[in-house]
């Protein structure tokens, strides 16, 4: 059995959570710039917090990153 395909199958359904500080229940878009960035199969989930001190930028700018995104139509946002 592929290991690989079940974790996908369970990242689904399970709630995200942050993988460097354990915040629970990421929001949709949270989620969704984590999938935008690593790509879909991403496993590992960032907050805000930490995706921002990963990318080495401002809370602000990664707003401004997912408004960006949603104006270009990128469907995995709300
Ligand atoms: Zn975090």
């Amino acid at each position: 059995m592929c290991l690989y395909s079940v974790s996908e199958r369970c990242s689904r359904v399970t709630k995200k959570t942050c993988y460097v500080c354990g915040k629970e229940n990421l929001e949709k878009n949270e989620a969704a710039l984590n999938q935008k960035l690593f790509g879909r199969k991403v496993v590992r989930f960032y907050c805000y917090e930490c995706l921002a001190e990963f990318l080495e930028i401002s809370t602000e700018e990664l707003m401004a990153k997912i408004e960006d995104f949603k104006m270009q139509g990128c469907g995995l946002f709300e």
